[in-house]
């Protein structure tokens, strides 16, 4: 990056801050981004960029910046979905909107793109094509997935993309790159277990569904200890267990819930084989049956190593190879960036944002100091992907 480019993103911080706290008292949860689309798309015309595209998920939008020169494409992407949390910050720009907040920082990742699509705008010294994706609905209800499954890739013949997120309590404008897994998948299991309700006195004429559930349980704990290749990380976590309503009847219903984090398709392949063997075979020990439904939320986010060697050419021409953690350990959230990272090559990446409240807690507020470093990095990746 040319100092000139720097002090030109420089420049816009206030903005980027002005444009964050805005989304920020203004949080709207998945697929209801009504508001937050509408300002994005009059920020983009406001910076001549005017091919733009609604039509890919309920809510969000898709921005077309072309270079100099005709070339490759590459997509830059930032959530811009809030979470259900009531607000605790006591701050001057709070949300305004009961039961909803900004607590992921997404309101930043938009202001962040935003940035860099102003600078890209102005300074269309590359060759090829800019995609700017503000996705909605990144928590839970997979509008990334929405996105792909609707040809957003195929539309703009996107060849790699790139996102970022913010991590709380990492040093503040410190990279973490990683080749390969960065967040885990998210699966959900129900297992609806049905015997023969009875008198808790006569146990011997029922079938009972509690006995049922609570080996299950213990026995899905042995998916991790004896069926996973050591080197490899799961979980297997029961969230729920609901049965009975009274002292003296054994519950003729059980149902168990719960969520399985991988870091590959294989060890979600194999959790849930053995879930289902384990909940059949169990409830087969205790003359009840179970029926298992496993259902695939989120793939695990894995990187691809060409752009994550790019990503991090970036970063150490941005903040020095002292300020770069590289492969460290994966977490055990997940990301509906995975499903981008299907379709085509490209890296998620996280940027330190110093002491403070954690993700999705409601003290938590996105740090504004990092988000000429977040811009910055996306106008890099494009000078470095589609050359200047
Ligand atoms: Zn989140
Ligand atoms: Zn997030």
């Amino acid at each position: 990056m040319t100092s000139t480019t720097a002090k030109s993103i420089a420049a816009l911080k206030d903005e980027m801050i002005e444009w964050r706290h805005h989304i920020h008292s203004h949080p709207e949860t998945a697929f209801e981004e009504k508001q937050t689309t509408q300002f994005i798309i009059e920020k983009l015309k406001s910076f001549g960029i005017t091919e733009l595209y609604t039509d890919f998920a309920p809510t969000g939008v898709v921005g077309v910046i072309h270079g100099k020169n005709k070339g490759r494409t590459i997509a830059l992407r930032a959530d811009i979905d809030a979470l259900d949390i009531v607000e605790e910050n006591k701050i001057g720009y709070c949300s305004k909107i009961p039961g909803k907040m900004h607590a992921c920082g997404h309101d930043g990742h938009t202001a962040t793109l935003l940035g860099a699509a102003k600078y890209l705008s102005a300074n269309r010294n590359f060759s090829g094509t800019v995609i700017v994706i503000f996705q909605p609905a990144e928590e839970n209800e997979g509008g990334g997935r929405v996105m792909v499954e609707n040809g957003l890739f195929e539309k703009f013949s996107i060849e790699a993309v790139y996102g970022m997120h913010n991590q709380p309590n990492f040093a503040l404008n410190h990279f973490l790159i990683n080749h390969g897994p960065v967040m885990a998948s998210y699966d959900v299991f129900e297992i609806k277990i049905t015997g023969v309700g009875s008198h808790a006195a006569a146990p011997h004429l029922g079938r009972d569904t509690i006995l049922t559930a609570t080996n299950i349980v213990n026995s899905l704990q042995t998916i991790v200890s004896r069926n996973l290749n050591p080197t490899d990380s799961l979980v297997i976590s029961v969230t729920q267990i609901h049965s009975g309503d009274t002292w003296n009847v054994l519950p003729q219903h059980a149902v168990i819930r719960g969520t399985v984090r991988a870091l590959s398709a294989e060890d979600q392949d194999l959790a849930e084989e053995r879930i289902k063997h384990i909940s059949t075979g169990t409830a087969l020990t205790f003359c009840t049956k179970a029926e298992v439904n496993y259902q695939r939320r989120y793939p695990a986010t894995i990187n691809h190593a060409k752009q994550a060697d790019i990503a991090i050419k970036v970063a150490q021409k941005l903040v020095g190879n002292d300020k770069i953690v590289i492969d460290s350990p994966p977490t055990m959230g997940s990301e509906d960036f995975a499903f981008m990272l299907q379709k085509v090559p490209g890296v998620y990446i996280k940027i330190g944002a110093g002491d403070g409240a954690n993700l999705h807690n409601p003290s938590y507020n996105f740090n504004d100091e990092i988000l000429t470093t977040g811009a910055e990095y996306f106008v890099e990746i494009v000078h470095q992907e589609l050359g200047n």
